[in-house]
């Protein structure tokens, strides 16, 4: 048993842990970093996500115009999140969001080198009930790489980085207590699994979430979703499987709103797959049709992406067997098709201007072949019922109807055709975004989907993708993990997603999107207030 020491344990180097290492270093304070992944996997999640972080009142948003204010903000985000009235320290965290994310986010991050996209993206409008009343998604240029880079690059070049421990391949699986308080961890190691402990004056639990484990996602299911569709994509860390969550719960600390959970609907298969049941997210193309497994549209009130996500994965969820298709053509595949993250965004993620503006205004050629020719959910035709064959090909799925995907077609082309005003809420929410600049160059207009000189046509086999947990460790504004009661568990911290960005749950129901990776920042400086806190900072990181 080899046996670890350290004044502070942080459990996962994702961001969350990360910026805690980092900040706890500006205090002199001694870090041990265990993370269970390799080496090269530093960063987390951060690594493959896009980079987007919600603010609030930047000069970007001032830049397009945009007034915006925290009071707004924590408007659009209450009414968003549909708190219940035991949320308290949900509701703490999300104001506490608001009011500091540019100060102690946007702030922060320039002030390390990290820059922003200048145009804001405006995402998560809200449907049924109100979501962002301004765009408010701040994309680092670099993506998420750039993000953890430039954060893990800070910490191992920290002035006092004699004061931190890295190690990786280990994976802990138990906290140990001691007279009342957490005062370690235990596990063993990836590679020959050989044990050991950790002893320290506490432990930062920042593992991220729980939906790294499909089993665990259908075992929390919302009942809003009925029974979990047989196939769930994974979209999250392959590690982040809820060990750390029943470590914690065992400790004495609450775990709280695991069934909120922030899914995607449009997610197909990864053809180079990395974890079992790899997936990617798409952007869902504006412009397409989303029909049912059948080839029926999906109605009365069409699925149009860019106001309410949990209501895409609600409606989807609803109709077995939990899948949909999207049907295009090539026109629209090259405006619009988009995957989320750093792996298929390279100009944005390699930071090219002219690659980026080259692909927005020409069109994404390069994604769309990569898309075309190696997913297996994707089909091309040049006709419609060679498309449905297609689309019928894979043995087992629920069958496509020929008649179905005519007649969707048909009815939504002739709207096309007989122009504003638009008899079909799609198409009045497609001209509602193309009024805001950072849409419009990336919505087609009015596209008809059998338009002889945007062939080929494309169908889109999309899952539900398993993203990221909204609830968690339930914590305090310090960080501290709580008990069921409220009392802070001695010794034992809890951040980023798995603490369900703060507060075991700051999200509520819904997220407004850019506020998972703020959510770790913010968390992660938080807890390394705390704990580092009365000690003066030996040395600066801005
Ligand atoms: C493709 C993609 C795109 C995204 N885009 C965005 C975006 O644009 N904006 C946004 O806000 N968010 C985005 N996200 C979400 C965001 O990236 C994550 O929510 C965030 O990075 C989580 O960080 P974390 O530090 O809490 O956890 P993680 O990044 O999950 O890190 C947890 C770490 O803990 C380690 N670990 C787990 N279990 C153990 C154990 N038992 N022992 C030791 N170590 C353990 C893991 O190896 C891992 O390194 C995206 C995510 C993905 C996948």
């Amino acid at each position: 048993m080899e046996s670890l020491k350290s004044e502070v344990i942080v459990v996962g180097g994702g961001i969350a842990g990360i910026v805690c290492a980092l900040e706890l270093l500006d205090t002199g304070t001694q870090v041990l970093l265990l993370d269970r992944d390799l080496e090269e996997n530093f960063g987390g999640l951060a690594r493959e996500s896009f980079g987007g972080m919600f603010f609030v009142g930047t000069p970007e948003q001032r830049r397009v115009k945009v007034a915006d204010s925290p009071e707004l903000a924590l408007a659009d985000w209450r009414e968003f999140a549909q708190f219940g009235e035991d949320d308290h320290w949900p509701r703490r965290w999300a104001e506490y969001y608001v009011n500091q994310c540019t100060e102690r986010g946007y702030r922060w991050l320039k002030s390390l080198g990290i820059r922003f996209f200048p145009i804001p993206h405006w995402v998560e409008r809200g449907l049924h009930t109100r979501g962002n009343s301004a765009p408010r998604f701040h994309l680092v240029w670099g993506t998420g790489r750039e993000l953890a880079r430039v954060l893990a690059g800070r910490l191992l070049a920290h002035p006092m980085r004699g004061r931190l421990e890295l190690r990786f391949g280990c994976r802990v699986e138990r906290l140990l207590a001691a007279g009342g308080a957490v005062t370690g961890c235990a596990g063993g190691t990836e590679v020959g699994g050989a044990p050991f402990e950790a002893q320290g004056g506490c432990v930062v639990i920042a593992a991220g979430g729980i939906n790294g484990s499909i089993e665990r996602v259908k075992a929390n299911w919302h009942a809003d979703w009925g029974t979990p569709p047989e196939t769930i994509l994974n979209g999250s860390h392959r590690y982040a499987d809820g060990t750390l969550h029943d470590a914690a719960r065992a400790a004495g600390a609450a775990v709280t709103h695991l069934d909120r959970m922030w899914n995607y609907a449009a997610g197909v298969h990864h053809w180079r797959p990395r974890k079992p049941h790899h997936g990617l997210s798409l952007v869902p193309p504006r412009s397409a049709l989303w029909l049912d497994a059948s080839g029926a549209r999906i109605g009365p009130q069409p699925l149009v992406t860019g106001f309410d996500t949990r209501e895409l994965v609600t409606r989807i969820c609803e109709r077995p067997p939990g899948y949909s298709w999207q049907l295009l053509n090539r026109r629209i595949a090259l405006k619009e098709l988009a995957v989320s993250g750093a792996e298929f965004n390279p100009s944005i993620r390699d930071k090219k201007w002219l690659a980026f503006a080259r692909d927005l205004l020409l069109g994404n050629r390069w994604l769309y072949q990569e898309l075309t020719r190696n997913c297996a959910d994707f089909v091309l035709a040049d006709s419609l019922e060679e498309l449905v064959e297609k689309m019928n090909a894979p043995a087992g799925g629920h069958k496509v109807r020929l008649e179905n995907v005519r007649e969707a077609v048909r009815r939504y082309d002739e709207t096309v055709r007989e122009g504003p005003p638009w008899r079909d809420e799609q198409l009045e929410r497609i001209a509602l975004m193309r009024t805001y600049r950072g849409d419009r160059i990336r919505t087609a207009r009015s596209q008809r989907i059998l338009d002889p000189g945007a062939m080929p046509l494309i169908a889109i086999r999309e899952f539900i993708i398993a993203r990221k947990s909204l609830g968690g460790i339930r914590t305090d504004l310090q960080c501290r993990a709580l008990d069921e009661g409220g009392a802070p568990v001695p010794g034992l911290y809890a951040v980023g997603e798995a603490a369900g960005f703060g507060g075991g749950g700051m999200h509520g129901l819904r997220a407004l999107e850019g506020t998972f990776l703020g959510g770790c920042v913010l968390t992660g400086r938080a807890a390394a207030a705390a704990i580092g806190g009365a000690s003066r900072p030996a040395h600066r990181t801005g």
